[in-house]
């Protein structure tokens, strides 16, 4: 069977381009973090900070918060009983003879991002699944062991949107709109794909935010999506910065996977510590990277940054850190400029650091505010009392 292979994901004959040139990043063999791959523990999703604050181990108030954090604004609740119907698909029958496929994972692997890219992928990378990267435990249904022994991990990534992040202040009420926005969205590909798979005869399984069964950061770092950040376990990609979420397939198809990436980011972090600055929690180191199980990072305090965001009464969750990111600006011929000076040329990150600031980045924009504050309060939904004055 022949196929449509595109050699790159680049300008075609009508001049249009991909808004996310990953070809034409700088590919290496392993992540620029260190990871001991031999040592790394499974991890257990129900030790995760949402779980334990759920669990109430940062006190009863937010324990009561975690029940409502979601649903205070009928949007992200919305998008959150979205997410929980898709929870239904994540697996199901493969079907019983493997269908007539291209015989190259090469091609095959073409056609399985350019599917992606059909249901609405903004980024699609592919890695060998780590076996390290399967949950031990997962945290629905009062918890429940894991085993995933699928050999390749396919990750979509799901822009929240560059105009709304222009809009807000990175913690008010339309913070958790944006994450489950990315999250249903991707969890929509996630699961077609995953179907699409086992109708072509191999075994997939979707894993998107309410039925994951991996943990996405070494799976974006092998899939060459990012590289770690200062602000924690976060993967931060070189056109997106940290805004948005990401969905896994994970599956037996054979594939060709994809090398990690090295951006210059662990240098960018060493000096611009803005999550650091503007993370209204304090959650975010200033210092040095650690090693935290085996993974080299940034270390970040996941008692605060919980705090915040479950329990927020300015705003439905967080997303400050975010917003400051240098790296997460819209699609401009100027960004995409400034974007690969930083990128290609060290010496230029420090005046792009503080350009950043003398451009005033980072600062809402309420004039594009489009979205309504509201705050379900006991079944009724409420105007909140507005917290910035200049958005009055
Ligand atoms: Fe800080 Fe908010 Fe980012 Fe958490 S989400 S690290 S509280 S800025
Ligand atoms: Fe790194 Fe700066 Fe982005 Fe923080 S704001 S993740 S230090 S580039």
């Amino acid at each position: 069977m022949k196929l449509f292979t595109p050699k790159m994901r680049d300008f075609d004959k009508l001049g249009r381009s991909d808004p996310y040139p990953m070809h034409k990043l700088k590919r290496v063999e392993r992540p620029t973090t260190r990871i001991d791959d031999e040592q790394v523990q499974r991890v257990d999703e129900r030790e995760s900070g949402f779980n334990r604050a759920g669990r109430g181990d940062f006190g009863p108030n937010l324990k009561k918060e975690y029940f409502r954090f979601v649903n205070k604004h009928p949007l992200s609740s919305a998008l959150l009983n979205m997410g929980f119907s898709l929870r239904k698909q994540v697996d199901g029958k493969v079907a019983d003879k493997i269908a007539p496929l291209p015989d190259n994972p090469l091609q095959m692997t073409t056609h399985i991002k350019e599917t992606a890219y059909f249901l609405r992928a903004d980024m699609v990378g592919i890695c060998e699944l780590p076996p390290y990267a399967v949950y031990s435990w997962g945290a629905w249904h009062g918890g429940e062991k894991i085993e995933i022994d699928h050999k390749y991990a396919i990750a979509i990534l799901i822009d929240q949107d560059s105009r709304t992040e222009e809009a807000y202040n990175g913690h008010d009420w339309i913070s958790n709109s944006m994450s489950f926005m990315s999250y249903t969205a991707s969890g929509f590909i996630a699961c077609i794909l995953a179907d699409y798979i086992r109708q072509l005869g191999y075994p997939a399984r979707a894993h998107h935010a309410l039925n994951y069964g991996v943990v996405l950061p070494p799976i974006l770092l092998w899939a060459g999506l990012g590289e770690m950040c200062r602000i924690g376990d976060i993967v931060l990609n070189p056109f997106l910065g940290t805004r948005f979420k990401a969905a896994v397939v994970t599956t037996d198809l054979p594939l060709t996977p994809d090398k990690p990436i090295d951006f210059g980011l662990q240098d960018f972090c060493n000096t611009c510590k803005k999550c650091a600055r503007e993370c209204p929690s304090g959650a975010i180191s200033h210092g040095d990277k650690v090693v935290h199980n085996n993974y080299e990072k940034w270390p970040n305090d996941v008692e605060k940054c919980t705090t915040m965001r479950v329990g927020n009464q300015q705003g439905a969750s967080c997303g400050s850190c975010i917003k400051a990111c240098p790296w997460s600006k819209p699609y401009t011929p100027f960004h995409r400029t400034i974007n690969w000076t930083m990128r290609h040329i060290p010496l230029m990150r420090r005046f792009g650091i503080w350009g950043d600031d003398l451009m005033g980045y980072g600062k809402p924009d309420y004039k594009r505010k489009w979205w309504l504050d509201l705050e379900d309060v006991d079944g009724e939904l409420r105007v909140p009392p507005s917290q910035n004055k200049e958005e009055i």
